[in-house]
């Protein structure tokens, strides 16, 4: 649809009365320069937090039906307030919930995929020249349970939105404003990144930046959804995602991503033959964890020891289902870890240039900072360290990588 845009508003961008006000403010001004919009609103604040824990507060088992009947009121309420927000400015405005605009989803409550958007019901109102409000996060199953798409799935609703809407841009409101080089609260060099590739831009979703979540990402790039992650506290211009130029492969480090939750399992002296890695990893499939890296050490005899890492809330799940396949080993000693952090230095740029690793890793010793296991993909490298090391790990990153503020940038020869 021509003029067509979608923005998402974020849980804080939402979190009071006045912060809703603030944002139809914003809409209603984007509305008086002739664009048609599309909406897409987040629980107010921590309110899906505070659903879940609720829920916990009832049994430590709820059921996942039941969990997505009761977070999906979250945006509920925010969609309702903000359509009244509009209509005290003025602006005519509808809002809907997810199975209302045919957001039809598979039925892996949690985390659902959106199968299909029929969007009938919103070009219809876009043409009575309304701004329509969406409910993210959450969408419908062919037997009508409310499904939820995983957590930040308001992202994944606003996208699919602007590609079945065909939406001039896709705009994530958020409280920061854009993508940086890093975490601004930790590192305080750190820059706003005004272009950036999609690749780089899932790559430091998922490993640590939390202004996007990362799935949509991929969304966005497989159907070339323009992305433009802003502040809805200024009208200043955030990061642009875009897909890849000469001008931003020239950068051989874009962002460094930290994340602090994962843990680390040690299964010791396991037998070093063909066989050994596929059975525990079987076993921890089987018992529906996901593991991240995974290092190998085969020592001299013939004995190995095996180490990866999983999120820190999965570890409960890990250790009595790897204690078990450790016990059939016989290799029964199994360590785990859970003060580590994973420090990342990501760019597209890096597919093309070489010593990436070694400024890497001498930065880390220049710091005396140990690192205990090492992942690389074409663009990015990943270390886990001490968690105690993971903010001065960052900061020496950034320096090293010429990202400081009136740093000089390495660029490709
Ligand atoms: N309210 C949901 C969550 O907190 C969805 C979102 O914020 O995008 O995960
Ligand atoms: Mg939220």
């Amino acid at each position: 649809m021509k003029n067509l845009i979608v923005q998402k508003y974020g849980g804080s961008s939402v979190a009071t009365p006045e912060r809703i006000l603030a944002v139809a403010k914003r809409i209603a001004s984007y509305k008086k320069k002739k664009h048609r919009i599309v909406v897409v609103v987040s629980a107010l604040g921590d309110t899906t937090d505070n659903l879940i824990e609720l829920a916990h507060r009832v049994t430590s088992q709820p059921s996942e039906r039941e969990v997505d009947m009761l977070i999906s009121t979250g945006e509920q309420v925010s969609i309702a307030l903000l359509a009244m927000a509009l209509h005290k400015f003025g602006v005519d405005a509808i809002s809907f919930t997810g199975a209302q605009v045919g957001i039809m989803t598979d039925s892996r409550h949690t985390k659902a995929k959106v199968l299909d958007i029929n969007a009938e019901r919103i070009r219809r109102e876009l043409r009575k020249d309304k701004v329509v409000i969406v409910a993210g996060f959450q969408g419908v199953d062919t037997r009508q349970n409310i499904t939820t798409l995983g957590r930040g799935g308001s992202d994944l609703t606003a996208v699919a939105l602007a590609k079945v809407l065909s939406a001039a841009t896709c705009e994530i409101y958020t409280d920061v404003n854009g993508v940086y080089t890093a975490d601004p609260r930790i590192v305080a060099e750190a820059r706003l990144i005004p272009y950036i590739s999609y690749d780089e831009m899932f790559e430091l979703a998922s490993l640590g930046a939390q202004v996007m979540q990362a799935r949509s990402i991929e969304v966005a790039k497989k159907f070339h959804v323009p992305l433009h992650i802003r502040s809805s506290f200024s009208s200043q211009e955030g990061t642009m995602i875009s897909k890849e130029t000469k001008a931003l492969e020239a950068v051989v480090v874009s962002g460094i991503a930290l994340k602090k939750d994962e843990a680390k399992v040690t299964l010791c002296d396991i037998p070093d033959r063909p066989g050994i890695a596929a059975k525990i990893f079987d076993a921890i499939s089987k018992a529906g964890i996901n593991v991240d890296m995974i290092v190998q050490n085969v020592g001299r005899t013939a004995k190995a020891d095996m180490s990866f890492t999983v999120a820190r809330t999965e570890l409960g799940k890990t250790m009595p289902a790897i204690k078990k396949i450790a016990k059939a080993l016989k290799a029964p000693k199994v360590l785990f870890d859970d003060d580590i952090a994973k420090i990342s230095v990501i760019g597209i740029g890096m597919r093309s240039h070489s010593g990436v690793a070694a400024t890497m890793f001498k930065a880390l010793a220049s710091k005396k900072i140990n690192i205990e296991m090492i992942s690389t993909s074409e663009i990015k490298i990943s270390c886990i360290v001490a968690r105690k090391h993971a903010e001065e790990a960052a900061r020496v990153l950034h320096k090293a990588f010429g990202l400081d503020v009136g740093g000089k940038k390495i660029k490709k020869k």
